[in-house]
C-alpha cells in the first residue's frame, strides 16, 4: 500500500444505529481499504434528501450500524494494492453508486444504475458522515480543485441526480417546470439557462423565500405548486417526494411532454384522469446514476461554471441540519464540513463569479 503520514487509528463519525432514531457521534475505528479501495480524509459530506429517507426509516434494509452520507468530498491518503487509477493527494468524488457488478443483465446493457447488485454509498456501505472512508477505486470521480471544497459536495448527488432527471426531459424543450426549489434544483436551473432554456419553479404553496431564492437564480416565472402556470410547460421535473405533484404537473404540461420524478421516495401518488396523460405526455423516474453521468455532468459544471449556495454544519451538528432540511429550512444545499471551514450561512463561488 502506498501511505500517507499521519493517519490516525480512531476517527469520529455520526452513526445510525436504528431507523427513526438520531445519529450518534461516535469513535470508530479508520477503515482498512481493500485491495481495490482508497481510504478518503473527508473536506465535505453534503447532506441530501436521501439521508433523510434512510435515517427515517422509508428505504427498506439499511447497513445498521450505518455512517450515511454520499455526496463526499476529500483526499485519496491511502491506496489498495490493486489501485491503479488513483494515489495518494488525488481530489475525488464519491458518489450515491459505490459498486456495480458488471455482470447482471442491466450492468451488460449500460444500465449500471439498475445493477441488481449495486452498493450504495451512505446505505448499504458506509459514507461521509465521518472523517475517513473507504471507496471503490472506480466509483470515484476524479475532482477539479475548484469543487474539491465545501461547495463541491452537493454536485455529487443533486447535481448529478438533477442532471440525469434533465436527460430525459426529451427534445424540443423551451419552456421547463421544476418542482420543489432545493438542492437539486438551484444546481439544475444554471444548467437549463446556460443551454436556453426558460425554467418555471413551482415550491410549497406560500414558501415565499424558495419563490426568491429560484427568482434570484434565473427563473422566469415562481409560484406555489398548486397554481397554473402562465404558458403550458414543455416538460417538468419534480424534485419534491409529494406524490400530489405529479397530477398537477401533467395538468400544467403540454402535450408530448415528460415529466421526470427524481426522487428515489415519494408519498403515494393520487389517480387521475386519463386526459391528463393523453395526448403522448410521458410519466417516468430516475434511479441512481451512471458513472457516464458523472462523467459529463462534471466535465460540464466548470463550464458553467455552476456555483452553489451552501449552508455548512460541523460533524456533530448533523442532526441539526438533518431536521433543517426536513422542515424545508435549508435555502440551496446544506453541507457538513470538515476542518476550520465550518460557517453558516455560506455562500460559495468560483473566484471570477459570484450569485445574482
Ligand atoms: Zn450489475
Ligand atoms: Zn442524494
Amino acid at each position: 500500500m502506498l501511505n500517507m503520514p499521519d493517519i490516525p487509528a480512531t476517527m469520529q463519525g455520526m452513526v445510525l444505529e436504528a431507523p427513526g432514531k438520531p445519529l450518534q457521534l461516535t469513535v470508530l475505528p479508520v477503515p482498512s481499504p481493500a485491495a481495490d479501495q482508497v481510504l478518503v480524509k473527508l473536506i465535505a459530506c453534503g447532506i441530501c434528501r436521501t439521508d433523510l429517507h434512510v435515517i427515517d426509516g422509508e428505504l427498506p434494509k439499511p447497513k445498521l450500524p450505518l455512517v450515511p452520507g454520499h455526496e463526499i468530498v476529500g483526499v485519496v491518503v491511502r491506496a489498495g494494492s490493486g489501485v491503479g487509477l488513483l494515489k495518494p493527494g488525488d481530489l475525488v468524488g464519491i458518489p450515491w453508486l459505490g459498486y456495480t457488478c458488471g455482470t447482471c443483465r442491466y450492468c451488460r446493457r449500460q444500465q449500471e444504475n439498475l445493477c441488481e447488485n449495486a452498493l450504495f454509498t451512505g446505505y448499504t456501505i458506509d459514507g461521509g458522515y465521518a472523517e475517513y472512508t473507504v471507496a471503490f477505486e472506480r466509483y470515484c470521480f476524479p475532482l477539479a480543485a475548484q469543487y474539491a471544497v465545501a461547495a463541491g459536495a452537493p454536485l455529487l448527488c443533486a447535481g448529478l441526480i438533477g442532471y440525469r432527471s434533465y436527460s430525459f426531459i426529451g427534445e424540443h424543450v423551451r419552456r421547463l417546470g421544476i418542482y420543489g426549489f432545493g438542492a437539486a434544483a438551484h444546481i439544475l436551473i444554471q444548467v437549463a439557462i446556460y443551454q436556453g432554456i426558460k425554467v418555471y419553479a413551482f415550491t410549497r404553496d406560500g414558501d415565499k423565500e424558495a419563490q426568491a431564492f429560484a427568482t434570484r437564480l434565473g427563473a422566469v416565472w415562481v409560484g406555489d405548486s398548486s397554481v397554473l402556470p402562465p404558458e403550458k410547460l414543455d416538460a417538468a421535473i419534480i424534485f419534491a417526494p409529494v406524490g400530489g405533484l405529479v397530477p398537477l404537473a401533467l395538468r400544467a404540461t403540454g402535450k408530448g411532454g415528460s415529466i421526470v420524478c427524481g426522487g428515489i421516495h415519494m408519498s403515494d401518488i393520487p389517480s387521475f384522469s386519463y386526459d391528463l396523460l393523453w395526448e403522448e405526455r410521458v410519466l417516468r423516474s430516475v434511479a441512481n446514476l451512471t458513472r457516464k453521468d458523472g462523467q459529463e455532468f462534471l466535465g460540464l459544471a466548470p463550464k458553467i461554471p455552476i456555483r452553489t449556495e451552501t449552508e455548512h454544519f460541523p460533524l456533530a451538528r448533523a442532526n441539526e441540519a438533518l431536521d433543517a432540511l426536513r422542515r424545508g429550512k435549508v435555502s440551496g444545499a446544506a453541507v457538513l464540513v470538515f476542518g476550520d471551514e465550518v460557517s453558516a450561512p455560506y455562500i460559495n463561488c468560483p473566484p471570477e463569479t459570484s450569485m445574482r
